[in-house]
């Protein structure tokens, strides 16, 4: 896989080649027509989104928002004239070509992106459409390729939407393919057999020395390869829409647990990670809200801010809905992906979780300390609590303790743990030993932060 995008291993697209211009070489590259299909090496195909259509839909009309994709495949074929340009909804293009080149796919984003940087005379008004791409490329040419094809772009164009900016993979064929779609395979039937369970981490309440809620995490025992951890599975549960079946079975085990947890005298919100994909799934939303109104059960979601920015309306809507039937809701990984002041502030969340990627570098890096502790005043400032987590030394949870973080999980308080785990931990009260005094290595630190 290859990813135009921030992770590691990526290079965004204009950084592969100059920026507006196409030249006469590069030109040459993308303009090979269908003929030359046979011989040719390379099969790509970009999915173009309308990022901003209901934007557009609510200054334009319905009727002309309808119309906009007809204006988005002229400017795409004005681009690329040889590739195949079919509209494929009314706010996506598929743009198909080949080339013997590798590269072709870059150059076409770069000036596709190029020519979408500039407005379009919609009726006489001058209107940006801002274009989301998605592309993908293979290198050998069969009927079960153009299947992968498009399926490696819907997942580039997942990826463009979530990190805005555009995303292009190369379809691998053979093992890892195969195995993910095994893997998506047996994760079907994983949900409905006991090959699922949970695991929970509290959460201390650093000035209350208690702990007050957990979070569930989902892990999968797979018959043949073991324990699976959820980077692993979740990706292909979003895709497959497995997702769903997989959140409705955690907040019901969930449920049950907490009623477990109850019965022992712990009375602890449970937190669920929310994939983003279902902020906007109706069905999904109703049928949450039937759990928890019969239940009456005393659940937290954890929701990434850019799960929130792919839709924001649905998303928002749907977060009012669970705040109003008590569900609390907590920013996850705040810092990590993108953070956006304008949605932070529209969100019903009573919680902030700072990215461990923060924190376990809290105390050797000069610059997190400033990040979290700018990032602790702004969430107090929203009259949200803090979390940090991540939490692996005495140190960093002195520091965060001086700071005012509200709340800490990580390894130094316990690892992910199973119920009868947990229940144990709770009883042995071995956070208090743990998180007691937490202040006292940095009470000359303290005066320091207080006064910056
Ligand atoms: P997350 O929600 O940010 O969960 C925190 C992750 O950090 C967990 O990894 C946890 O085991 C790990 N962690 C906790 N304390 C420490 C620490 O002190 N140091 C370090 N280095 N790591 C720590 P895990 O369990 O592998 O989960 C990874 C991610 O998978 C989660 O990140 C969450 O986004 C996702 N996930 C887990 N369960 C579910 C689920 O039921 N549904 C969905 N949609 N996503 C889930
Ligand atoms: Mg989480
Ligand atoms: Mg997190």
């Amino acid at each position: 896989m290859r990813e135009f995008s921030h992770s590691h291993s990526s290079r965004s697209v204009s950084q592969v080649a100059a920026k507006p211009a196409v030249s006469a070489v590069q030109a040459d590259l993308v303009r090979v027509g269908p003929h030359l299909r046979c011989a040719i090496g390379w099969q790509f195909l970009i999915l173009a989104e309308i990022e901003n259509f209901s934007v557009l839909r609510r200054h334009l009309g319905r009727c002309r928002a309808d119309m906009l994709i007809i204006d988005v495949a002229a400017r795409v074929s004005a681009v690329l004239p040889d590739a195949r340009v079919i509209v494929a909804g009314r706010d996506v293009v598929e743009i198909a070509f080949e080339s013997e080149a590798r590269l072709a796919l870059d150059v076409a984003i770069t000036a596709l992106e190029a020519a979408f940087d500039l407005p379009f005379d919609i009726d006489g008004e001058w209107h940006g459409i801002h274009v989301q791409f998605g592309a993908a490329a293979a290198g050998a040419i069969g009927e079960r390729d153009e299947v992968h094809l498009i399926e490696e772009a819907e997942r580039a164009l997942i990826d463009a939407r979530s990190e805005r900016v555009a995303v292009a993979r190369d379809v691998v064929l053979g093992a890892a393919s195969v195995d993910r779609a095994q893997l998506a395979r047996d994760l079907t039937i994983a949900i409905e057999t006991e090959e699922l369970f949970l695991q929970y981490q509290p959460k201390v309440h650093l000035r209350r020395q208690e702990i007050t809620s957990v979070e569930a995490l989902v892990r999968w025992k797979h018959g043949t390869r073991g324990l699976v951890l959820p980077s692993d599975f979740i990706p292909i549960a979003e895709e497959s829409r497995d997702i769903v079946a997989l959140t409705l079975w955690t907040i019901e085990r969930s449920i049950r647990d907490q009623k477990t947890l109850l019965e022992h005298g712990h009375d602890l919100r449970i937190f669920i990670n929310i994939a983003g994909v279902l902020l906007a799934d109706t069905r999904f939303v109703r049928k949450v809200c039937a759990l928890v109104q019969t239940s009456g059960a005393r659940l937290g979601f954890e929701i990434t801010e850019t799960s929130v920015i792919r839709d924001p309306e649905s998303a928002i809507a749907n977060l009012n809905v669970f705040a109003d039937i008590g569900i609390v809701i907590a920013i996850d990984d705040y810092g990590a992906g993108l953070s956006s002041l304008a949605y932070l502030k529209q969100l019903p969340a009573r919680e902030l979780k700072i990215d461990k990627l923060f924190v376990t570098q809290l105390t050797s890096s000069n610059r997190d300390p400033l990040i979290v502790r700018s990032t602790i005043d702004l969430a107090h400032a929203l009259e949200m609590e803090v979390v940090a987590e991540g939490v692996e030394t005495q140190a960093a949870m002195a520091l965060l303790s001086v700071m005012g973080c509200d709340m800490i999980q990580g390894f130094l308080i316990s690892r992910p743990i199973n119920l009868d785990a947990l229940i144990h931990f709770l009883a042995d009260e071995k956070h208090l030993a743990i998180a007691a005094d937490a202040r006292a290595p940095f009470n000359r630190l303290a005066t320091v932060w207080k006064r910056g």
